[in-house]
């Protein structure tokens, strides 16, 4: 099979040749057709995460070698099943999401569904294991995918990795009154997602905050209510957020997770409220300790979702309850120019690489 591949880090992918892997007891093979190029794609090509401080995670030393064949937002039709596989239902040419964040399929938290907090080894598709930009993927088992039938295929992809990571974060500061502010930082795809998710739940306030005009301007039109310009020193940001929420708030998911944003967000928190940490910019928060249980603060990080907040996900989009955020599609061909241009920062929404024979 064909694969785009990072063969070395921050260079372009190159088109390389790999073995067609064969299914084998519950596996499945898929045929992709469309892959969304996610944010968290730059880190992978770069080969590392800023943990602030002059500190940096090594990809490599987490066990993550080249080539990868990145891309984990993956749709595609079934092509061959393991044996195991055929009683599954699972229906030829049907469109199938993929859940990507696979775990070692065996300890309790893989067994409960929630694979993606597995504590023994991940196994993440488009990380680990070759992804969305190669022409197969192998997945473990028929509950790994979920059919979108009657979805738009390259807003349906996004559901597997920014649709499912803001479902996740948004359930940790749920319940809340529908116009008690939820302040979103980041208006990439996940934050526009983020605003979707937040409306199809029937929540109102929603404050986006994002350095950048353009994408201030999508999440207007997304519907937020209001907007605040992300630019400047913390403190600022932190006044600017609870102006345009009439006070500090209870809840701040933040989509970027720098130490400029995160700081921005944990100051404008009013006590009992929640920092939601979600992006993967990196740096680091200083806390300032007796205010934590003082406010009854709380700090928590979320990583993606299980496949139960994909499915769930699913129908409430089938139920034509989710918005699509602003999706662009280009051939698999392009994937290069793509990455450069998420680099820049120049993509509004999401961009979705459709294979050929898509
Ligand atoms: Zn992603
Ligand atoms: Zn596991």
């Amino acid at each position: 099979m064909f694969c785009y591949a990072v063969t070395e880090n921050s260079k372009p992918l190159v088109r390389i040749e790999l073995p067609t892997p064969e299914p084998t007891g519950s596996q499945v093979l898929v045929r992709v057709t469309h892959c969304g190029v996610c944010h968290s794609d730059l880190h992978l090509w770069e080969g590392g995460y800023d943990l602030g401080g002059g500190k940096r995670l090594s990809l490599k030393d987490r066990g993550v070698s080249l080539p990868i064949v990145m891309g984990h937002e993956i749709l595609g039709v079934v092509a061959r099943l393991g044996p195991d596989a055929k009683g599954a239902g699972l229906k030829e040419g049907t469109p199938y999401a993929v859940f990507p964040w696979l775990g070692c399929g065996s300890c309790p938290e893989c067994l409960a569904e929630e694979d993606n907090m597995c504590r023994v080894k991940p196994n993440a598709l488009g990380v680990y294991n070759p992804g969305g930009y190669g022409e197969y993927v192998l997945v473990p088992h028929p509950r790994h995918l979920v059919d979108i039938s009657g979805l738009d295929p390259a807003v349906a992809a996004t559901y597997s990795c920014s649709g499912i990571t803001v479902w996740s974060a948004i359930a940790k500061v749920m319940p809340m009154a529908p116009d008690d502010p939820i302040v979103l930082v980041g208006a990439g795809g996940l934050g526009l997602n983020a605003v979707a998710v937040l409306r199809a739940r029937g929540h109102r306030a929603i404050i986006v905050v994002d350095i950048a005009e353009g994408k201030r301007k999508a999440a207007t039109e997304a519907g937020a209510s209001a907007v605040v310009d992300g630019a400047g020193d913390p403190s600022e940001v932190a006044r600017r957020i609870t102006e345009a929420a009439g006070g500090p708030v209870g809840a701040v998911i933040d989509l970027v997770n720098g130490s400029a944003t995160a700081r921005a967000g944990f100051e404008a928190l009013r006590k009992g409220g929640k920092l939601i940490l979600v992006g993967l910019f990196g740096g680091e928060l200083a806390l300032p300790l007796p205010l934590v249980p003082t406010r009854a603060l709380t700090v928590r990080g979320s990583y993606v979702g299980n496949p139960k907040e994909l499915r769930d996900l699913v129908r409430l989009a089938k139920e034509g309850r989710v918005a699509p955020l602003p999706v662009r599609t280009r051939p698999l061909a392009d994937i290069n120019a793509v990455l450069d241009d998420l680099l820049g920062g120049r993509v509004v929404g999401r961009v979705v690489v459709e294979h050929p024979g898509g």
